[in-house]
């Protein structure tokens, strides 16, 4: 089992705290099998709010998937107290943002895609479903008057303790 942090670098403008919303948010990532070598080609989605049970014994995990190639069934669990968001101090640096528990699989590509609430500086408005697939996400805030967007998104991977 290895432990994998997800590590995100974003650019914000008034905005105070970027965060991923709730258990129901899907993280999108691509793996590759520690066991053959074979990369995904699709996107895979690994949430909170998905339990799959262990064949064996009492865990459960957030993912589970059968490697086209080696056959090997390989799982993935989100570490749930490692969730954190992305906030103003954080500017200009990987932040990890999620911890995820990996069994025979590693993270190689992550998209942001949606589910994301922005929160404006100064008070403003609390932005619901952020979508971030385009890799940036602009809006106004009636409440400050300014324009809030989030941009140049950046991630990587490392292993942690
Ligand atoms: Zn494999």
């Amino acid at each position: 089992m290895v432990k994998i942090a997800l590590r995100v670098k974003a650019t914000l403008e008034n905005i105070e705290e970027l965060k991923p919303f709730g258990p129901e948010f899907r993280w999108c990532l691509k793996f590759t099998c520690s066991n053959c070598g074979e990369k995904s080609e699709k996107w895979n989605y690994v949430s909170l709010s998905d339990e799959v049970p262990a064949q064996h014994g009492k865990d459960t995990y957030h993912f589970s998937s059968k490697c086209k190639l080696c056959s090997r069934v390989n799982t993935v669990s989100i570490i749930k107290d490692s969730i954190k968001s992305y906030t103003i101090d954080d500017q200009d640096t990987f932040k990890p943002l999620v911890v995820f528990d990996c069994r025979g699989v590693e993270p190689i590509d992550f998209s942001a895609r949606d589910g994301w609430t922005a929160k404006a500086i100064d008070g403003g408005k609390e932005f619901t479903d952020v979508d971030l697939t385009e890799n940036s996400w602009a809006e106004y805030c009636d409440k400050i008057k300014q324009p809030v967007a989030i941009y140049e998104i950046e991630h990587t991977f490392d292993r942690v303790k």
